[in-house]
């Protein structure tokens, strides 16, 4: 395979947000920021704390026969194919990916399956089975669920083509949680519909220094938050300087051009890399892992949060240095540090249960009927707001 020397950038890059053990592909594809990054998104989503919205974890919504989301595994079973046929990898990755199986034992009893598949249904079936790559660059990248395929958006980014579901394990140390087992399990999470915890923006709340820094996400009044803005210790990510230096360069590069309007865009951009998720996912920067998401359409929010979730970076997930001696990024609201977790938890394994729950199948027929639709619409009204088509390329918006 030709490697542009933009594809090795992106590798280069992908060490340095591996390390977060993260799911490159939906941050990178969240909503529109191709187009229009800022102002990326409006706190519209005030609700009731005890919205029956907000029930349980933070996933995927089970969307029954919905292509332009992400969707879960009909059956519940993940059908995969492992991309590296060399034989030392190959023993390597299979070993990585029984890890990560192994951690999610729990959910084996409830119907959950895999099924490896030849490499000619994994040809003709790109779009809904699942490819396992390795490295050992510490890359840590999965879709969501299945994702949605979006032509258009491939299209303008074809380096960032998403063309079915993939996830990238590595087996390098120190990164992450700082346990190969659970890295990879971390991924599997993702690949079965589950978000970072963290990024649920009903945990965060803005801090009274922060006030008029340009911080914005939705909120549930009198929700109880573990998280404010005043603990996200932006310049301790790895790639905190490259990230910024390169948006400068495209200031540059705009500026030479005469192009004033990308010119205020980017420095506008340049201004909220660390504070909003979008513009940092705009830019790969790994702050689009750690950062809230705008919003939760096409997501089930939990209202409890949970503390042992595998699904949340621990504090020094993507900072500088390595293993115990990282950089926190992170800490909770009373500056606790967020610590490592070697598995998956209880309210992890329950929430895959319940969304898988009902019904078994995602793609034999009945739409799902939530019993919160009436939420749920007003949901749809807010999307229709805030997204254009085309712009939930990965399903996550
Ligand atoms: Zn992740």
């Amino acid at each position: 395979m030709h490697l542009s020397s933009t594809f090795i950038a992106g590798l280069l890059l992908a060490s340095a947000e591996g390390v977060l053990g993260g799911s490159r592909f939906w941050e990178a594809k969240a909503p529109n920021k191709r187009t229009n990054p800022s102002p990326d998104y409006a706190a519209i989503e005030t609700l009731n704390a005890t919205s029956r919205l907000v029930k349980r974890a933070i996933s995927i919504e089970n969307r029954a026969d919905d292509n332009s989301v992400s969707r879960i595994w009909p059956n519940k079973k993940i059908k995969y194919c492992f991309e590296d046929k060399d034989e030392n990898t190959n023993v390597i990755i299979r070993g990585l990916w029984k890890q990560a199986r192994d951690l999610w034992a729990p959910l084996i009893r409830h119907g959950f399956s895999y099924e490896e598949v030849s490499d000619s249904v994994c040809e003709s079936q790109r779009s809904t089975v699942l490819r396992i790559h390795y490295n050992d660059k510490g890359r840590l990248a999965s879709t969501l669920g299945i994702p949605n395929i979006d032509e258009a958006a491939n299209e303008a980014d074809p380096e960032n083509a998403i063309v079915g579901p993939y996830t990238h394990l590595s087996d390098t140390e120190g990164i992450g949680q700082d346990d190969i087992a659970a890295n990879v399990a971390h991924e599997l999470g993702h690949v079965w519909g589950l978000l970072h915890e963290h990024q649920n923006p009903y945990y965060w709340r803005v801090s009274p220094s922060d006030s008029a820094n340009g911080w914005s996400f939705p909120s549930v009044k009198g929700a109880t938050t573990r998280f404010q803005t005043s603990g996200f210790n932006c310049q301790s990510l790895k790639d905190h300087d490259t990230a910024h230096a390169s948006v400068r360069t495209k200031i540059a590069t705009a500026i030479a051009d005469g192009n004033r309007p990308l010119q205020v865009q980017l420095e506008t951009d340049l201004s909220r890399l660390c504070i909003s998720q979008v513009v940092a996912g705009k830019h790969k920067f790994s702050a689009a892992e750690w950062l809230p998401l705008p919003n939760t359409v096409h997501l089930v929010a939990d209202d409890q949060f949970d503390p042992d979730s595998l699904m949340m970076y621990p504090s020094g997930a993507g900072g500088t240095g390595s293993g115990d001696g990282r950089a926190q990024v992170m800490v909770y609201e009373n500056n606790d540090p967020i610590p490592n977790r070697l598995a998956p938890s209880g309210m992890d394994v329950d929430r895959l249960i319940t969304l898988y729950g009902t019904p078994a199948s995602s793609t034999t027929g009945e739409p799902y009927t939530s019993k919160s639709s009436k939420v749920r619409s007003g949901f749809k009204k807010a999307r229709s707001m805030l997204f254009r088509a085309g712009d939930t390329k990965a399903g996550l918006c």
